[in-house]
């Protein structure tokens, strides 16, 4: 897959990347030549994930860590220096979605939310920002949703106010790292088959309602959100930055 692009030597680093999306985009980029550090909170599997990696004879380390603790995430850059001594690419793809109406919705979970998806996001690019400086440039990909962008969900507000913050503070820092030839987009998928959507992907009916709704007509893949990562990263998207990118199949065209 993807065998057009060419990452050789570079180091990327993909958070909550034990599975799903994050997963895949590790795979992808480690095919392509890359040097990949998988974090995620749980330690078999980033274990797992780096391990199937291996097997295909590609090159990845696992960092277990909470992207919203912020010794979590020194600690996880300082395990990259250590490793290979410099950061190409990030992304921020860590993120959880919990299900409340705003009407009960606890504060622990609203918090929770907000210090994974966007405080997480403004850390790990603090960390890889200030590396990438000093080696005079690097990608940054923050995957967001729909939800941030384009398309209100339902009893989802907590992950819609964390999704739209993420678009915002791409834009943000696009402009200001610009002056280090650092490029910032955000990726913003429809609903992707991955374990976060498991329970939607179970409501027969309102799958149906969704599916609909799509021109392409069915549900998106995690490699499908992988290619346009390896897209954006590339320098084939050298002039491409601040920008939020749709990858939901037509649903959402503004
Ligand atoms: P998954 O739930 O399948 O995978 C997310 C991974 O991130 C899990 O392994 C999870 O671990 C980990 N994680 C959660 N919190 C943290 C944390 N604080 N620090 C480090 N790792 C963490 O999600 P997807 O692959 O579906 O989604 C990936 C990203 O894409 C998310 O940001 C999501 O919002 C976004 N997205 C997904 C869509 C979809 O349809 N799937 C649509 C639009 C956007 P654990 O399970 O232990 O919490």
């Amino acid at each position: 897959m993807n065998p057009e692009y060419h990452f050789d030597g570079q180091v990327l680093c993909v958070t909550g990347g034990g599975r799903g999306i994050g997963l895949a985009i590790a795979r992808a980029f480690a095919r392509a030549g890359a040097r990949v550090c998988i974090n995620d909170l749980a330690a078999e599997r980033a274990q797992a994930a780096v391990a199937a990696l291996q097997d295909e004879g590609l090159s990845a380390i696992a960092h277990v860590g909470d992207v919203g603790d912020e010794q979590d995430v020194r600690a996880l850059f300082a395990a990259i220096d250590q490793q290979w001594g410099r950061i190409d690419i990030l992304v921020n793809n860590a993120g959880i979605e919990p299900v409340h109406s705003i009407l009960d919705h606890p504060l622990s979970d609203w918090q929770r939310t907000l210090d994974t998806n966007l405080t997480g996001t403004f850390l790990c690019t603090q960390q890889a920002a200030q590396r990438m400086r000093e080696q005079g440039g690097g990608v940054i990909l923050n995957i967001a949703s729909i939800a941030g962008k384009s398309q209100p969900l339902y009893l989802r507000s907590a992950y819609a106010a964390s999704k739209a913050g993420q678009v915002g503070f791409t834009k943000e820092a696009a402009r200001e790292l610009a002056a280090y030839g650092i490029r910032v987009n955000a990726v913003c998928p429809g609903v992707i088959i991955t374990p976060m959507t498991e329970r939607l992907r179970n409501d027969e009916a309102q799958m149906q309602r969704w599916r609909a709704d799509i021109p392409l007509r069915r549900l998106g893949t995690a490699e499908e959100v992988a290619a346009l990562c390896l897209w954006l990263a590339s320098d084939a998207a050298s002039y491409v930055t601040g920008a939020a990118w749709h990858v939901d199949g037509g649903k959402n065209m503004a």
